[in-house]
């Protein structure tokens, strides 16, 4: 019991922070987990974006449990063991290497060597590189061996419970063998998808999956070849948090996916612009903090900051009804209810993503 009360105390300290400060919260939207439960202990749910530069690596601690989900680079492994150090975690739960690739696996092995872990999840036992390898020889001196998970698994992480959505089919390209999972605390929830690309993204929705989600962690670094339209509109994250390193030889993220996501309307975080990024759910609100005082990019419904006011023939926006995939102009009398729309910020947009303009709307 000792050891988990220098957490729970950088955890107090933080929330009697949060509350005086300035900080960014919105009440979660209706569209999140219609079966929530509500979390009745008080306690919090901690989203932890780790800043490893181009890399993924989130730690989560919820009541007494804690889940690592990637840990970026070989190059980051002493970073991320001593930010687990930091937050007082000598122990995990799970942890999660998304895909095998070096950008996920490669910082694991510092934390599966210095850490008691219970769990380690892999879409793959065997993968040909070195960083790989660390990976499987860490988790074996654990007495481990990595878990693949299926699809419909479940766990609980404190009063959270994980649900694994992917992969849900077979793939040979290592970014679509991501594991996929979401976490729900109360009413809010945070989607995981590795670097998952378009292929299964749309394997996923034709499965039908639950992929609503409060937080989304953007797949594949703000790549281009992940977070289709088709995909944004199943999960609609109030949040989106992109793992990307600054000036990038990819190019990540890609102006497209920033243009998907704001016309989602989802406020966007990037460890490029805010260093290690914190989302603090207490089940109901979702609260951010950030390493570095540089505001996050609002979505286009301004949750965040009111947007600035552009002249009225600057552009033209248009409101997509979710349900019945017709769209109309701001001023059209038939708008969708609040939490059924989808903003497109052109016609051709909308068009592009599958909707048919309204009689009123018509060109
Ligand atoms: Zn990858
Ligand atoms: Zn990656």
């Amino acid at each position: 019991m000792k050891r988990r009360i220098a957490p729970l105390l950088t955890l107090l300290c933080l929330l009697v922070s949060l509350a005086g400060c300035d900080l960014l919260s919105a009440a979660p939207p209706d569209s999140g987990t219609p079966s929530a439960a509500p979390v009745t202990d008080g306690s919090t749910l901690a989203v932890h974006f780790i800043d490893v530069g181009q890399a993924d690596s989130a730690l989560l601690v919820c009541g007494d449990d804690a889940m690592l989900i990637d840990g970026g680079n070989v190059a980051d492994s002493s970073l991320v063991v001593s930010y687990l150090d930091q937050q007082g975690i000598d122990q995990l739960d799970y942890v999660v290497c998304t895909h095998a690739h070096e950008d996920h696996v490669g910082g694991l092995s510092g934390p599966l060597n210095t850490c008691t872990v219970s769990h380690v999840l892999s879409p793959v036992t065997q993968y040909d590189s070195k960083a790989f390898e660390n990976f499987v020889k860490y988790t074996e001196a654990q007495g481990l061996e990595p878990e693949i998970p299926n699809p419909g698994d479940t766990f609980d992480l404190g009063e959270a419970q994980v649900t694994i959505l992917g992969p849900v089919a077979e793939y040979s390209e290592t970014n679509n063998t991501s594991i996929v999972l979401r976490v729900d605390f109360g009413a809010t929830s945070f989607l995981f998808t590795g670097d998952m690309e378009t292929k299964a993204e749309k394997d996923l929705l034709d499965q039908g999956a639950d992929l609503s989600a409060t937080v989304l962690k953007v797949g594949h670094h703000g790549s281009d070849t992940s977070t289709s339209y088709s995909f944004l509109r199943e999960v609609m994250p109030e949040y989106a948090v992109i793992s990307v390193g600054l000036d990038n030889d990819y190019g990540h993220p890609s102006d497209d996916v920033l243009s998907r996501l704001r016309d989602a309307g989802a406020t966007v975080y990037r460890t490029d612009q805010q260093g290690t990024i914190v989302a603090v759910s207490d089940g109901t609100t979702v609260t951010f903090t950030t390493e570095k005082d540089t505001a996050p990019t609002p979505g286009r419904d301004g949750q965040t900051s009111p947007q600035p006011s552009q002249s009225e023939s600057a552009q033209e926006t248009y409101i997509g009804n979710l349900n019945s995939k017709v769209f109309h102009r701001e001023d059209c009398p038939n708008l969708p209810a609040e939490q059924n729309r989808i903003i497109f910020s052109s016609r051709e947009e909308a068009v592009e993503a599958g909707y048919t303009p309204c009689g009123n709307c018509k060109p």
